[in-house]
């Protein structure tokens, strides 16, 4: 998935690396088990469960699971 967008009209797109638009998110207990070791590098940290998409422009957060196109949760601001 590369581009989405937001119901407020906004383009989003994760084409830029890094980008703003891209959470990794992961519960306290996943980190941990992911740190349960001597030294983590980089690239030994797996993707995470989710794929969490932020609109810049309303705050929106979309949820994706991670080979679907439509996303499973979506929140909105609420003030
Ligand atoms: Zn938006």
């Amino acid at each position: 998935m590369a581009k989405v967008v937001c119901s407020c009209g906004a383009e989003l797109n994760n084409q830029e690396a890094p980008n703003n638009i891209q959470l990794r998110v992961y519960t306290d207990k996943e980190w941990d088990e992911i740190c349960d070791c001597e030294s983590i590098q980089p690239w030994m940290i797996p993707e995470p469960k989710y794929d969490v998409w932020k609109c810049p422009i309303c705050k929106r957060i979309y949820v994706y699971e991670s080979d679907s196109f439509s996303p499973i949760m979506v929140y909105r601001l609420e003030q």
